[in-house]
């Protein structure tokens, strides 16, 4: 935040961020009729809406809000107009010198301390200005709206502490971050979203359907699969690996930690080492090094140039896949080889950005590597966006999109022959159209190794989620020196394809807790079937139907506490199960059950035999 806006990056600001910024403008105005001593520092547009950060002695809570807002709406009403005034580095001086600047009027004795400093970082030669709204006067290059009534769909949203330009030194300042949109109806469907987001936060319902856990002692970012976010990963990693089987995959497992001369030939080590858990020395390097009484920095440097040998906890599964490959002689006919596994890696993200599954500091990967002649990658993206394409839409996530990460035809930086990469290119340009998904293309944004294709998924509430990657590697095969014995017999060096197109289990159950709500569909609910006797009159009876559906190998429970039947259908609908079965007296006559659903209601009565095999078809048929 503390990088100024070059004019340019301000002219191309958009209508929204205008408004934005201009609401920035009345919120200070609106602040400053309530508390005349605000200083104000930097009010810049965001994502979600703006920002102001000011300094004065009334510290801002929530209960502040509605005043401040109904101050705004106030000038809003006044229709002022934002007048643009150049002026020069010694007039914006004088105004800061008085208070003038970032207030209504003269304040003497209380210069405009942040703008004589922002007027102090505006380069030499740069044209300084002004904009006044009403009685409100701030050091600002605009652009701005016209008046002060398009700022009226205002709302403000959170008060927080801040430094000035991020500078600690500075001392503490105030931050209000507010939002505005052009219309009443975008700003309510606005705050209505975020509201949705709020009620189905994946952390919040993580928590209490008991899906998964993080534990302090444990570590942060580090998340803990409870029985029934076992349940639910289980169900999706079942549904993917059958589908790799259906593609020719073949499922390997490899450990967790490996040594770190494999990630110096992979290029891991020591390059990128901020983003992965340090080194773990060997035992006898330790005992050498403390004998000698040697520093940490002895031990850092000797692990990065390789005097000492180590071992890293994995950031990436593809050494070891590319080792398996190795370890056997392949003819162009053996490939491509697909080297499937839920590979857990470590990375280590600043602690500031953990949260919940979305951001970890191990998670496992669909991942996998694909071993193919230069002629058969076009076939095989194809097969991994067929994937995607079954996956996403069975999960009934049809709006995705692909981005597509190209080279830069006038650069060259490039590995792998320019003959290679328009076919790669190609390939991918045609995947993509045969399967009919809307895609962008990125020219110059693939890694010099090859280009990449990227999945953003769209959730129910209209929010992006970015999923996993597949990419193309030229790069990897050439520096572990991997072969193949072409039609010629002679040796040729294989293309490699990395794919974990949804990313990591942990974000993708994240997104999936948001995007149901926690409401699974029955296939991938942890517990699909709860059978809820009406007394203990009914209880034997219900046991019968409970172990009936365990057999045929539903996710069943019975509630047998002594509650009143709607304090059990409460119960159930809260633990989002899908199917209730109510079971009273005339049911167990009449070999029936009572069946609820957690969305549907009251479904009727039903022969038991008739509703499992029909429960058993929609499980199977992974229906939403
Ligand atoms: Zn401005
Ligand atoms: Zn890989």
């Amino acid at each position: 935040m503390s990088e100024r806006k070059t004019l340019e990056e301000r002219h191309q600001m958009t209508d929204l961020e205008r408004l934005r910024h201009s609401s920035a403008h009345v919120m200070a105005t609106a602040i400053l009729r309530l508390w005349p001593d605000a200083q104000f520092a930097y009010g810049p547009p965001i994502e979600t809406g703006f920002y102001y950060d000011f300094e004065m002695a009334h510290r801002i809570t929530p209960d502040d809000f509605e005043k401040i807002e109904a101050e705004m709406k106030k000038v809003a009403k006044e229709n002022q107009k934002f007048e643009y005034k150049a002026i020069s580095r010694e007039e914006a001086k004088a105004l800061a010198e008085s208070g003038r600047l970032g207030g209504l009027t003269e304040r003497p004795g209380n210069p405009s301390r942040f703008k004589l400093d922002l007027i102090d970082k505006i380069p030499e030669g740069e044209q300084i200005s002004c904009f006044q709204n009403g009685d409100f006067i701030d050091l600002c290059a605009g652009p701005h709206v016209g008046y002060t009534s398009k700022c009226k769909n205002v709302k403000l949203m959170s008060v927080s502490s801040s430094f000035y330009l991020g500078d600690e030194s500075k001392g503490q300042l105030q931050r209000l971050y507010g939002t505005a949109f052009e219309s009443k109806e975008l700003l309510e469907e606005h705050l209505n979203r975020l509201e949705e987001a709020k009620k189905r936060d994946h952390r919040r319902l993580g928590r209490e359907l008991q899906l998964f856990h993080i534990d302090e002692a444990v570590g942060q970012g580090l998340i803990l699969w409870k029985p029934k976010g076992a349940l639910v990963r289980r169900a999706l990693q079942d549904f993917i690996t059958a589908e790799l089987d259906k593609q020719g995959y073949s499922q390997v497992f490899t450990p967790h930690i490996g040594k770190l001369d494999l990630y110096r030939t992979s290029g891991h080590f020591p390059y990128y080492q901020e983003s992965q858990f340090p080194a773990i020395a060997e035992r006898d390097v330790l005992e050498k090094l403390a004998d000698e009484d040697a520093t940490c920095a002895t031990l850092i440097n000797g692990l990065s140039d390789g005097t000492y040998e180590g071992y890293m906890l994995k950031p990436m599964n593809c050494p070891h896949h590319i080792k398996i490959f190795a370890s056997e002689h392949h003819s162009y006919r053996d490939l491509p080889v697909r080297l499937a596994e839920f590979g857990t890696v470590y990375r280590w993200e600043q602690s500031g950005e953990l949260g919940g599954m979305t951001r970890v500091r191990g998670f496992t990967q669909d991942d996998a590597h694909l071993f193919c002649t230069p002629d058969q990658v076009a076939q095989e993206l194809v097969g991994c966006l067929d994937l995607v394409k079954k996956v996403l839409n069975t999960l009934g996530m049809d709006n995705y999109r692909v981005r597509l990460s190209l080279r830069d035809p006038e650069s060259d930086k490039y590995v792998g022959s320019p003959e290679n990469w328009d076919k790669a290119e190609a390939a991918i340009r045609q995947a993509v159209q045969v399967l009919g998904v809307e895609y962008t293309e990125e020219l110059g944004e693939a890694a010099f190794y090859g280009p990449k294709i990227d999945f953003v998924v769209k959730d129910v509430i209209g929010r992006d989620w970015q999923l996993g990657t597949v990419q193309v590697d030229y790069n990897l095969p050439v520096r572990f020196n991997l072969s193949y014995v072409g039609a010629d017999n002679q040796p040729h060096v294989p293309v490699m394809i990395h794919r974990a197109p949804f990313g990591s289990l942990e974000r993708f159950t994240g997104l999936l807790i948001e995007h149901f709500e926690g409401k699974f569909p029955t296939w991938l609910a942890p517990e699909q079937v709860r059978v809820l006797p009406i007394s203990d009159k009914t209880l034997e009876a219900a046991e019968e139907i409970t172990a009936k559906l365990a057999e045929a190998g539903v996710r069943v429970s019975i509630d047998r506490c002594s509650d009143k039947i709607g304090a059990k259908i409460r119960n159930s609908r809260l633990d989002r199960v899908p199917y209730m079965l109510v079971l009273g007296a005339r049911e167990v006559e009449e070999g029936t059950v009572s069946v609820r659903h957690r969305d549907k209601d009251d479904l009727g009565t039903r022969p038991v035999d008739e509703f499992i095999a029909d429960l058993l078809t929609e499980i199977r048929e992974r229906k939403l």
